[in-house]
């Protein structure tokens, strides 16, 4: 009697996940992204056709993330894995191999051309930073210029059609349509940026996550941190910033969603420099916040930059 009815609780528990997971997948084809501006492009281009995972979600750092037994997990489970490269996520390759995962890997950044870290974290207008081998030492935040996040979308298309060349149509006339997008965010970014006096397109940034948008668009950034959340600013480092928006009038010193604001407070503290706001640099805001999507986060970054070097 006893051992009957465990059997049919068996039989039934069985039956339950596996029409369970069945509705869940619902054929979909299931991907993980390493962050949340990749996932959400992944989102764009997946369409209805993706189940979206992101390991590190909204206003997360991506920098200094701890994969655990549970993210091994989920990315065995996935079909495949999406990630920005570059050494960015740190941990990648390390969890790719204990999690024992088989499916497609795509590397969003490849094929852009990359800009070295420069050592003395500051970028400036002429783009002499190119590293033509994309060795090592190259910044890995190459989503910052639209431009690249082009190449990103190619690659995700790619992939996904790769993974699943069922959905070869539907992925090729989501990426067209998001391409397009793009080209248009890029348009007016560039009429946003002419539009400044050239003297005051000059910013400070806690991380130097803005290379990119620097180069590709005619900025300086001046970042105390790094390319890395990883590495802190020195005494010495900060002195030479303090210094530097005093002698050029720097108009204002930006916060980003991922790191912590008391440098750039003392920073702004010290200078006089007002505080322009929050930039998304390496992650999204929420889905109710400034800057739920990749497109979202620059007309919201492009925005906040705007409005402190005009004013
Ligand atoms: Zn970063």
């Amino acid at each position: 009697m006893r051992h009957r009815f465990i059997g049919t609780l068996a039989l039934a528990l069985l039956v339950l996940f596996g029409l369970s997971g069945a509705a869940s997948a619902a054929g979909k084809l299931k991907a993980v992204a390493s962050f949340s501006i990749l996932g959400d492009m992944v989102r764009q281009v997946g369409g209805g056709r993706v189940e979206i995972t992101t390991l590190v979600g909204p206003n997360g750092d991506a920098h200094v993330f701890s994969p655990t037994p549970a993210t091994a997990k989920l990315l065995a489970s996935a079909d495949i894995f999406l990630v920005n490269g570059l050494g960015f996520e740190g941990w990648m390759e390390r969890l790719e191999t204990s999690s024992g995962f088989k499916g497609v890997t795509v590397v969003a950044s490849t094929g852009v051309e990359t800009l070295a870290m420069d050592e003395g974290h500051h970028h400036d207008e002429h783009g002499d930073g190119h590293d033509e081998d994309g060795g090592e030492a190259a910044d890995p935040h190459a989503w910052q210029s639209l431009a690249n996040g082009k190449i990103y979308v190619a690659n995700i298309r790619d992939g996904l059609i790769a993974a699943d060349p069922e959905g070869k149509a539907v992925y090729e006339a989501n990426a067209t349509k998001y391409l397009a997008a793009i080209d248009a965010e890029e348009i007016a970014v560039k009429e946003a940026i002419a539009s400044l006096p050239p003297e005051r397109r000059r910013i400070i940034t806690s991380h130097d996550a803005f290379g990119y948008l620097a180069d590709a668009y005619g900025l300086e950034v001046i970042s105390p941190e790094g390319v890395s959340t990883e590495s802190e600013a020195s005494a010495q480092d900060v002195a030479m910033i303090i210094r530097q928006i005093r002698e050029e009038k720097i108009p204002a010193v930006f916060l980003e969603n991922v790191t912590d604001r008391r440098l750039l407070d003392q920073i702004a503290r010290e200078t006089g420099a007002k505080i322009g706001g929050v930039l998304y640099s390496d992650a999204l805001s929420e889905p109710d916040g400034p800057a739920p999507t990749y497109l979202g986060m620059f007309r919201h970054n492009i925005g906040a930059l705007s409005a402190a070097m005009s004013s």
